[in-house]
C-alpha cells in the first residue's frame, strides 16, 4: 500500500513496524538489498481471486468425478446458514492459528515472533511472523492452513460424498487467496546469485526480500 492511503496503525501495529524498520537497517548494513514483494489490499482481492479460482474448481471437479450432481440428501437442518457462518468464523480464526504453528516452528526465535491482529477497517485476522524466514519455510507456513482446511477437506468431500464438507472446503480454499497469491509472487522471485531470505511486512499483506549478491 503506498504510504498515501496508508491505513491508522494501533499501538502494537505501531511497535511492530518500528522493530521492523530496525531490523531492515540491520540487515541493509549487512549488505542486504531490501525489496518489497506485497500488494496493496485492492489488488490482493483481484489478483488472488485470479489466482485462487481454477484451484476451487480444480477440487470442484475432482468431488464430481466421484459423485453425482443431486445433493445426495434433503434432511440438513434449517439452521445450517447459522451454523456454516459459525464455522466459518472459527476456521477462519483455525487458518490464522496454522499460519503461526507452521512459521514459529522455523523461526529462529520461535513463537515469540508469532503474533496475531486484526484489521478491523477490512475485518480481516492476520499473523504475522517477526524472524525472517528460507523461500521454502515461508510458502509452507503460508500454504499450511489452505491444505489442512482446504485441500484435505475437499478431497475427503470427494471421498464421502458430503456437500456440507464440500462447501466449507471450497469457502476455505477462497480464504487462503491472499496466501497463495504471495506464495506465486514468490515464486517468481529467483534474484541470481545471491543470498535471499524473506521477512513478513508487519502491516501489509505480503512480504519483503532481502537480498544480497553473491561476489
Ligand atoms: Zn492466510
Amino acid at each position: 500500500m503506498s504510504d498515501k492511503k496508508e491505513r491508522k496503525l494501533t499501538k502494537r501495529e505501531q511497535r511492530r513496524k518500528e522493530k521492523f524498520i530496525e531490523k531492515c537497517h540491520l540487515m541493509e548494513k549487512d549488505g542486504y538489498k531490501v525489496e518489497n514483494l506485497f500488494f496493496s489490499i485492492l489488488l490482493v482481492n483481484i489478483l488472488g481471486l485470479l489466482v485462487i479460482l481454477p484451484i476451487n474448481f480444480l477440487f470442484l471437479a475432482i468431488y464430481y468425478l466421484f459423485n453425482d450432481y443431486t445433493p445426495n440428501d434433503n434432511t440438513y437442518s434449517p439452521y445450517i446458514g447459522l451454523i456454516f457462518i459459525a464455522l466459518m468464523l472459527l476456521l477462519i480464526v483455525v487458518h490464522e492459528l496454522i499460519h503461526g504453528i507452521t512459521w514459529g516452528h522455523f523461526a529462529a526465535e520461535g513463537r515469540k515472533s508469532i503474533e496475531f491482529g486484526v484489521i478491523w477497517q477490512a475485518l480481516t485476522p492476520y499473523c504475522t511472523c517477526s524472524s525472517p524466514l528460507t523461500k521454502g519455510e515461508y510458502i509452507k507456513g503460508a500454504l499450511m492452513p489452505t491444505i489442512v482446511l482446504g485441500f484435505i477437506p475437499g478431497i475427503i468431500a470427494a471421498i464421502t460424498g458430503w456437500v456440507p464438507l464440500l462447501i466449507l472446503s471450497q469457502l476455505m480454499i477462497l480464504a487462503g487467496a491472499g496466501d497463495v497469491l504471495i506464495v506465486a509472487r514468490l515464486l517468481l522471485h529467483r534474484p541470481k546469485n545471491a543470498k535471499v531470505v524473506y521477512l513478513d511486512h508487519p502491516t501489509e499483506c505480503g512480504l519483503v526480500a532481502f537480498v544480497k549478491k553473491n561476489d
